[in-house]
């Protein structure tokens, strides 16, 4: 019998990824999105290129808070885990409105934790982010390092975290994977579904890909002076597919094995400089991006990237692809798409 899997959040970047390889892996999937940063668009395209196993697909637009609504999807539908990704990302948007992250991302999750215990359903995946480990003392970040927010978004990370820790110490039967993701880059091969960030984008690859679309003029390098080979921050980026693929892994672990409440890094375990990154985009689509130098972005940490080890180890999973392959695919994504999902009125 195919496994019915939850996925909250699956409209978004991620999520969007993350169910195609699921329903191309044979899990029936079901998503809840009140698509606040989202389009149903990516759902759609997600069906097609799913083709036949498209139809394993169901949507409901919602919102975790809405307990009612939740209850009754529980009580029509059994499933047989979760992936949570839906939450609120943009970490300077968390500095300006704090309560609205942690209304969002905490209520959010602790309605859906409430609801899944109360049907039985002690199995689930959550979106965690290497924003935990802060500025980290050395590299790789190990899981065992000591964690620590700088922001509002962080701290619901951090939380969330405890959260999960709490609940699995108060009742065994529960099965949790804390995935610490990296830097997600790229698209799906197809360039059909991508990133289509809101407003202006707050990541480094959504930026440039808007410079190189034209719909920025040039992309602002925060902090030369960090000591790294070239002077840029240094990130370990991670192609949004291998990405998806860590969540089918995680889901294989939490079905197959008896793994109480554990978190794996997902990244490639290699850093690349800011300029290393837009010399690579450079490469893949021919388009010159236009740099202005400038000073370090507050809370921004020098050189951050992931030991894989335990991820290979207990998982089973690595990341395939490199940062050549990120650029490709996001190109393909970005000139097939220069508005996102959206038109360009839509967008500013
Ligand atoms: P995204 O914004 O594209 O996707 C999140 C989705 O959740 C969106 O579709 C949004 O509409 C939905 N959502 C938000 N609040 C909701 C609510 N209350 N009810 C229902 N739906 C809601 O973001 P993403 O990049 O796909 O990230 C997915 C998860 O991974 C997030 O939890 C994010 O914090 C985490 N994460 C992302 C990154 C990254 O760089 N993209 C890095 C580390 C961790
Ligand atoms: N960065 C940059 N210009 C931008 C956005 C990001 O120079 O417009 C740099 C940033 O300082 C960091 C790296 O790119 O060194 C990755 O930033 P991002 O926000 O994508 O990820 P995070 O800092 O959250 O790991």
């Amino acid at each position: 019998m195919a496994k019915t899997i939850l996925v909250t959040g699956g409209a978004g970047y991620i999520g969007s990824h993350t169910v195609l390889q699921l329903l191309l892996g044979g899990f029936k999937t079901v998503v809840v999105d009140n698509l606040d940063n989202s389009s149903d668009i990516s759902i759609k395209r997600v069906t097609e290129l799913a083709g036949e196993y498209g139809q394993n697909l169901i949507f409901h637009k919602m919102d975790l808070r809405d307990k009612p609504a939740l209850e009754q999807l529980f009580a029509s539908t059994t499933f047989d885990a979760v992936i949570h990704f839906a939450g609120l990302k943009a970490v300077g948007e968390s500095v300006q409105k704090p309560l609205l992250y942690y209304n969002n991302n905490l209520i959010g999750t602790i309605v859906l934790l409430e609801v899944m215990a109360a049907h039985g359903c002690k199995k689930l995946v959550f979106s965690s982010s290497a924003t935990v480990y802060g500025w980290p003392k050395e590299v790789p970040c190990t899981e065992e390092f000591p964690l620590s927010a700088t922001n509002p978004y962080g701290q619901t990370k951090l939380f969330i975290e405890e959260i999960c820790r709490d609940i699995y110490r108060s009742d065994a039967e529960w099965k949790i994977i804390l995935l610490r993701y990296f830097n997600p880059v790229g698209a799906h091969s197809s360039g059909y579904i991508g990133e289509d960030p809101r407003g202006i984008p707050n990541n480094l690859m959504p930026f440039v890909q808007q410079v190189a679309v034209g719909r920025r003029p040039a992309l602002t390098v925060f902090g030369t002076d960090y000591s790294t080979k070239d002077g840029t921050g240094v990130r370990d980026y991670i192609h949004v597919v291998d990405l998806a693929d860590g969540h089918t892994a995680a889901l294989c672990k939490l079905f197959d094995s008896n793994i109480g409440c554990e978190v794996y890094n997902l990244g490639t375990g290699k850093g690349t400089s800011v300029l290393e990154m837009v010399a690579a985009f450079e490469k893949a689509s021919g388009k010159k991006i236009p740099l202005q130098m400038a000073g370090r972005r507050p809370g921004d940490a020098e050189i951050v990237y992931a030991s894989t080890d335990k991820a290979e180890r207990e998982l089973n999973w690595k990341a395939k692809f490199g940062v050549n392959e990120m650029c490709r695919d996001q190109w393909n994504w970005a000139s097939k798409n220069p508005y996102g999902y959206g038109s360009p009125d839509s967008t500013d």
